[in-house]
């Protein structure tokens, strides 16, 4: 006898486990199926060195600011553990001296700051902000909205269509132009539109290649800068991002206990190798180790590939939507590099390895445009960057969790190499990759080489094999203007439904994803509670 639930989600990643809170809060017995040893995907805390266990890193992930305060409250997460310290400033010292600091919540912090480069850039500066807020205000709502089907006919369709222009009447020709730079500008150009001095545009370039198969050059970076600058972490400062006690797994842990206490069932080491199609509907899953599990909903939370190629299977699925899962572009050439640190960098712009503002924030290998650009360039002609782009944080700086006292670890989000790095290890190549990495850092401050206990390399190969983040994107699916809102994952398919029925679908690939931010665990999980409430009011209404 196959178990039966009410509903299946496939994959622990914090998605997965958003969505079971919720199925389970609505009175769903529920059940998450996660392939590895453990729950959180992406937002995973480990210790990855075997002789120093006292060390834990945050391993892929690393900063919080997209999860909505409505999932945070109405899951009592604050309870179950989520706890965030709000991130310091940007900061990049310069290999010619000096160095910049940039302030998401202190506009006169910034004002100083910014003038010792550019009194031009101090003073563009309050402008920029007010103008990404404006931005946010129109931005930050539709993370939160259903795309509707654009195109389609059907009454329903038209009515959300409509609705949403309705919502968005108040938009003035101004704003709709800005928007539409936003989504279409290069953020190298965006930028050179605002401000002219390289230091301070290498600083802001950063939040629009995070993640992305794309150098500043590429239009529609702008929109990648604006999805990663829309968010708080509430305290109310927009943009601002902050650091999980405990590293971005204790994210997933707070999520996964609020799904335990809505008697959610959540199973380990069981990964699921099929979806079980019926007459065109969902009817549960086949294990990889055989076993059936029925369900009337099945929620998948994998690659999109993954869920629809290989799980549900194209025969099943309309041609159409197989080749929009086809060409779904999932290319990011992100390499995590996890250290454990004997002492804080000493930067020769910033002297001192006791803690300082400074080592409190994104503590940035990013100079210019031009270097991140060069980097780019590097890995699209094939080769790794010869001076790789790095988003890097102390994350220790505040949490005492992850380290013994006096170490540190240091988490340095970089890019790129080649997009196809996801099909071989390329193990010493990589090794010589974070080589070169240190050693841009070691020029700024020359104790960093030094200093480094231990060193953990993620590259695609592995975020693909070990993870399931297919072509090592980040994101389960690059944020590419063809791939976003009403097209992510498919069109006619972004309102977290797919072609089967019972099937719902909440990976970071569907809209307000990537990031940990739980609105595609939490849409989905809608969507299937909606469903579940019209089916019984029909039945009901038929008997
Ligand atoms: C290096 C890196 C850095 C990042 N930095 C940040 C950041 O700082 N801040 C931020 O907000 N976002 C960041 N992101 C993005 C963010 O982590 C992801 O978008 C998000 O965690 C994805 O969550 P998910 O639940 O959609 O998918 P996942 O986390 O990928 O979860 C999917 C789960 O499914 C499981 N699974 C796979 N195959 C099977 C199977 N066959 N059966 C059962 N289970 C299976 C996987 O093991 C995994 O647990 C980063 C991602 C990476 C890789």
């Amino acid at each position: 006898m196959a178990a039966t639930y009410d509903a299946i989600v496939i994959g622990g990643g914090h998605n997965g486990l958003v969505a079971a809170a919720y199925l389970a809060r609505s009175g769903a017995k529920t059940v998450v199926l996660e392939g590895r040893h453990k729950t959180g995907g992406a937002a995973t805390t480990e210790a990855v060195w075997q002789d120093a266990p006292e060390f834990k890193v945050t391993r892929l992930s690393y900063v919080m600011s997209l999860l909505p305060p409505t999932i945070i409250s109405e899951l009592e997460l604050d309870r179950h553990g989520y706890k965030i310290y709000p991130m310091g400033p940007y900061y990049q010292a310069f290999p010619e001296g000096g160095s910049i600091k940039l302030y998401a919540d202190d506009a006169k912090r910034n004002h100083e700051a910014v003038s010792k480069w550019s009194k031009k850039d101090a003073d563009a500066m309050p402008k920029w902000d007010a103008w990404l807020a404006g931005l946010a205000d129109v931005l930050g709502p539709l993370l939160l909205t259903v795309p509707p089907v654009i195109g389609s006919r059907k009454p329903r369709d038209l009515a959300a269509t409509l609705k949403l222009a309705w919502r968005n009447r108040g938009l003035d020709v101004r704003t709709i132009a800005d928007v539409t730079r936003l989504m279409t500008m290069s953020i190298a150009d965006l930028l050179d539109d605002w401000f002219e001095s390289p230091q301070v545009k290498g600083a802001l370039a950063v939040n629009g290649v995070i993640g992305t198969w794309a150098g500043p050059y590429e239009p529609g970076t702008a929109y990648v800068m604006a999805h990663h600058s829309i968010g708080d972490v509430g305290d109310g400062h927009l943009g601002n991002w902050g650091f999980q006690e405990g590293g971005m797994g204790a994210v997933a842990n707070a999520i996964e206990r609020a799904a335990r206490e809505n008697s959610a069932e959540i199973r380990i080491n069981a990964p699921v190798a099929r979806v079980l199609v019926e007459g065109a509907k969902a009817t549960g899953v086949v294990l990889a180790n055989g076993d059936e599990i029925r369900a009337k909903v099945v929620v998948s939370t994998l690659h999109p590939k993954t869920t629809f190629l290989d799980m549900v299977g194209r025969e099943n699925l309309p041609d159409a939507f197989v080749t929009d899962i086809e060409r779904w572009k999932s290319r990011s050439g992100v390499v995590k590099i996890n250290l454990a640190l004997a002492e804080l960098p000493d930067f020769t712009g910033d002297p001192g390895t006791d803690l300082q503002e400074h080592h409190t924030g994104s503590v940035e290998m990013a100079p210019t445009m031009e270097y991140i650009e060069r980097a780019f360039q590097d890995a699209r002609d094939g080769k790794p960057a010869e001076r790789p782009f790095s988003d890097g944080v102390i994350p220790t700086a505040f949490d005492k969790t992850l380290s013994p006292e006096g170490t540190h670890i240091m988490s340095l989000f970089t890019q790129w190499v080649p997009s196809d790095w996801n099909t071989e290890p390329h193990t010493a190549e990589l090794e010589a990759y974070a080589d070169r990495m240190i050693d841009c850092y070691n020029e700024l401050a020359p104790n960093f080489k030094g200093s480094i206990l231990h060193r953990d390399i993620v590259g695609p190969y592995q975020m693909e094999h070990e993870y399931g983040l297919i072509g090592g994107n980040i994101f389960h699916g690059e944020l590419s203007l063809e791939q976003l809102f009403h097209m992510r994952p498919a069109p006619g398919f972004a309102d977290y439904r797919t072609p089967v029925g019972g099937l719902y679908y909440g990976s970071s690939a569907t809209h307000a994803g990537g990031g940990v931010c739980g609105i595609p665990g939490w849409q989905a999980a809608n969507a299937a509670i909606a469903d579940r409430k019209s089916a019984v009011r029909k039945a009901f209404r038929r008997s």
